[in-house]
């Protein structure tokens, strides 16, 4: 056995959350396609299934659907679902009750949060700023918002933000960690410097909630939005959530004000008024079926403090870099993910020439990361679920598919 398979048994057996792997379904068939057990490096993309959902949702669908029907609107609880699955997602941000609401996709939240943002900055304020690495679909929207409120956009790197407010800046659309790079953005610092100007900061949180402390309330953001199909394993296309700082609600004015968010929904009047509190956010009717899988995929949670997580996360990231550097040739791959841990998300970006082929053989091989156009290999570790030995069986694969 190699010196770095040692560390990993080692490794594996002092891990507190070694247990947690049990709550998900792992290994399965397809894993096994080539050879040995499979690596799963791909829960920042989509994360792997917990082990209650397949019930919960057989649940849902044949008694709380097929047997009480629209009665379970309220015995249910699907009425209530976006703000109660919102305050279980709260500890995981950072964020006290009832600030946070689940439903649409990120996208969509990404558009009132922005909007939202401008309207509260108010007149005189006429320019956002986007950041310029932005995953695509924040860059588009942000591009849409800024027309419509009429602000200038104007894309700047998250580390030249500070140099870039001004007394007409509305607001501020940062990625927490880069989807690209896994590079971890300084929310707290960034977070400042935009009130410092006068402007409301939206953070995009998708690759951040689940993998490391976000502190939400602690830094006073404004604003927040992430998805739920990452690192929350909420299932393809779960709803996303919404954050808006407890002492923004009562301004807050959402540019999609619908009837679930009006203030007496059953009302049905024809003019619209604002729910108090994050319910606010809400939109029209919750998708149940995603919304209650996401429900059960967060009972993993139970018991599991983000500070763990983030801790193992860097002994992930830390022990994979280690076995790169040993086993991958030097000069073949280059690292885009920065080394110092405050710089650092949960996820190692490696650039290499073919990147697109090398992933595919890594598939074949069992160790499923992403590729990331246009040379870019990605590999995410979810703490929950990923061991040490995975790391070091993916880090040799990779070696091999390389050579
Ligand atoms: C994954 C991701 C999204 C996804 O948006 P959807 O509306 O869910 O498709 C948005 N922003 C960032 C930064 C992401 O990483």
């Amino acid at each position: 056995m190699s010196e770095l398979a040692m560390r990993a048994e080692k490794l594996d057996a002092a891990d507190d959350l070694r247990g947690k792997r049990d709550a998900f379904v792992l290994d399965t068939a397809s894993d096994h396609a080539a050879d040995a057990a499979g690596v799963y490096l791909d829960g920042n993309s989509l994360g792997a299934l917990p082990a209650v959902v397949p019930a919960r949702v057989e649940d849902v669908v044949r008694r709380q659907w097929g047997e009480l029907r629209i009665r379970s609107w309220e015995e249910s609880g699907w009425w209530t679902a976006p703000e109660r699955i919102g305050d279980r997602i709260a500890p995981l941000v950072g964020a006290a009750p009832g600030q946070i609401v689940v439903g649409d996709s990120t996208s969509v939240n990404v558009f009132k949060a922005l909007v939202g943002a401008v309207r509260l900055a108010g007149q005189g304020r006429d320019e956002i700023l986007v950041d310029a690495t932005t995953f695509p679909t924040d860059g588009y929207i942000a591009e849409s918002a800024a027309r419509m409120t009429g602000c200038t956009l104007r894309p700047v790197a998250p580390a030249e933000v500070p140099g870039a407010l001004g007394d007409r800046t509305a607001a501020v659309l940062l990625n927490h960690v880069d989807y690209r790079t896994g590079r971890l953005h300084d929310l707290p610092a960034l977070t400042a410097a935009v009130h410092g100007a006068g402007a409301y900061v939206v953070w995009d949180l998708c690759h951040s909630a689940g993998a490391l402390p976000v502190g939400l309330d602690e830094h006073g953001v404004d604003l927040a939005v992430g998805c739920t199909y990452k690192y929350l394993n909420g299932g393809p296309g779960s709803p996303a959530y919404l954050y808006v700082r407890r002492e923004l609600q009562d301004r807050f004015d959402s540019p999609l004000p619908g009837w679930n968010s009006h203030a007496e929904p059953f009302g049905m009047r024809s003019g619209y008024e604002p729910a108090p509190g994050a319910l606010r956010g809400r939109v029209g009717t919750p998708d149940i079926l995603s919304m209650l899988a996401l429900e059960a995929a967060l009972e993993v949670w139970d018991g599991v403090p983000v500070e763990a997580v983030r801790a193992k996360s860097l002994a992930l990231t830390d022990f994979f870099l280690d076995c790169v550097a040993e086993y991958v040739p030097e000069g073949r791959v280059e690292y885009l993910t920065p080394v110092p841990h405050a710089e650092r998300g949960s996820q190692i970006a490696l650039r290499c020439d073919g990147a697109g082929d090398v992933m595919k053989r890594l598939i074949e091989r069992g160790v499923v990361g992403d590729f990331r156009t246009p040379d870019v290999l990605r590999f995410g570790f979810t703490p929950l679920y990923v061991g040490f030995a995975d790391v070091e069986r993916a880090a040799r694969v990779l070696a091999e598919t390389l050579a």
